[in-house]
């Protein structure tokens, strides 16, 4: 059972010791807005030379994979956090609705799967459109083909407007609605609270008596496109993120051991108040140890 133990010395090496990978969340663990976690780039460029995967599991769909990777490289990290080992919720919501909607079939396969309805911004429209998916409102062309789809992303432009027309493609049964991920918020560097994805979804759903498919964690369905295309074993990968609900919850959820860092929104005290519970559901979000920065993974990782 998960007990939120600090990871520190020799329990450190007996843990990175037999790892083959470690998955990252990136926001609150990599970096805080524009600022890179100290030590952050030092640990990725550690494990790269000891022969270590890094990859990289974000439920921030505000940003393309494009966009995130030169995110890396202007934080200074190194260059093999390269886009093939970021795995976004943007992306895999985009991967989940070609499967969807063209059965995996893509660009090219000759049915059109019709089109999807995006709340989100021009990073998560790319992903869409680069999964071989139109986007309704684009290209047009009479008569226009159905809205099979509405997802559901970071969309910092959501207007009344824009949820009535989701509804109203919504009252087709066949038309599926997708979230990005469950984030409720999200930490700005005053210490103020922006709005996230799971907010705007709610509105969806409570407009429209619907229930979303949320892609992002802590569903799992960013590590099955993670093991599609490199075939990890969860019991040597270890899933490292600042988010209880969401990210320890997610490795949790693939069979990961898990590390909470407390630079991003969790507490200790809140894993702890998790531990005490009787509440099973609970005791899923209870790391398995903890660091207070990934800084502290860096002195023996490659040992
Ligand atoms: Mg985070």
């Amino acid at each position: 059972m998960a007990n939120c133990r600090r990871l520190s010395g020799a329990g450190l090496r007996e843990v990175l010791g037999p790892a083959q990978g470690l998955l990252f969340d990136c926001d609150g663990v990599l970096w805080a807005g524009e600022r890179p976690c100290p030590g952050a780039p030092e640990l990725l460029e550690r494990l790269r030379r000891s022969g270590k995967a890094a990859l990289f599991v974000s439920n921030n769909s505000r940003r393309s994979v494009a966009e995130l990777e030169r995110r890396f490289s202007r934080l200074g990290f190194p260059p093999a956090s390269a886009a093939e080992h970021v795995f976004s919720s943007a992306l895999c919501s985009a991967l989940f609705l070609r499967q969807a909607l063209l059965g995996g079939g893509g660009v090219g396969s000759g049915d059109s799967g019709g089109r999807v309805f995006v709340l989100g911004g021009e990073g998560l429209r790319g992903e869409v459109r680069d999964a071989g998916l139109r986007l309704a409102g684009e290209g047009e062309s009479a008569p226009a083909e159905p809205v099979r789809a509405v997802l559901v992303g970071y969309d910092d432009q959501f207007t009344f407007a824009k949820l009535a027309e989701a509804c109203g493609y919504l009252r087709d049964p066949q038309c599926l609605l997708v979230a990005t991920d469950p984030e409720p918020w999200h930490p700005l560097s005053d210490g103020q609270r922006t709005p996230g994805t799971g907010s705007l979804t709610a509105a969806v759903e409570t407009a429209s008596g619907r229930k979303a498919l949320v892609v992002g964690k802590p569903n799992t369905y960013l590590f099955d496109c993670i093991v599609e295309r490199f075939g990890v074993d969860p019991s040597r990968t270890l899933m490292v993120g600042d988010r209880l609900e969401t990210d320890i919850l997610f490795g949790k959820n693939c069979g990961l051991s898990t590390i909470l860092t407390l630079t991003g929104v969790s507490r200790l005290e809140e894993a702890q108040a998790y531990m005490a519970s009787d509440s099973a559901a609970a005791k899923d979000m209870v790391p398995n140890y903890y660091v207070d920065s990934i800084a502290d993974l860096t002195t023996r990782s490659g040992e």
